[in-house]
């Protein structure tokens, strides 16, 4: 048994790096980064859904600005720790 995230690498008790597949969603408790919960939270436009859906390129708009918005929206729901 490990305690440190196998993915980010992070110690018990602390947060994931943003967006690690090992985070979970504070809003439903599942996997973070494959729960349907940043569209509902987020509100998101159609055009920014299909970005989100095609994974097109986060360094770029719309998802930087998508991705700002959801890492905002996790902070203050309180993120999960691991
Ligand atoms: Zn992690
Ligand atoms: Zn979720």
């Amino acid at each position: 048994m490990s305690n440190t995230c196998n993915d980010c690498g992070c110690s018990q008790g602390e947060l994931h790096e943003t967006f690690c597949t090992k985070e979970r969603c504070p809003f439903c408790l599942g996997q973070l980064v494959s729960c349907g919960c940043i569209s509902k939270v987020l509100s998101l436009s159609p055009a920014e859904q299909q970005a989100l859906d095609e994974y097109i390129d986060d360094e770029k708009e719309p998802l930087l600005s998508v991705n700002e918005r959801w890492v905002k929206a996790l902070n203050q729901k309180g993120r999960v720790a691991f």
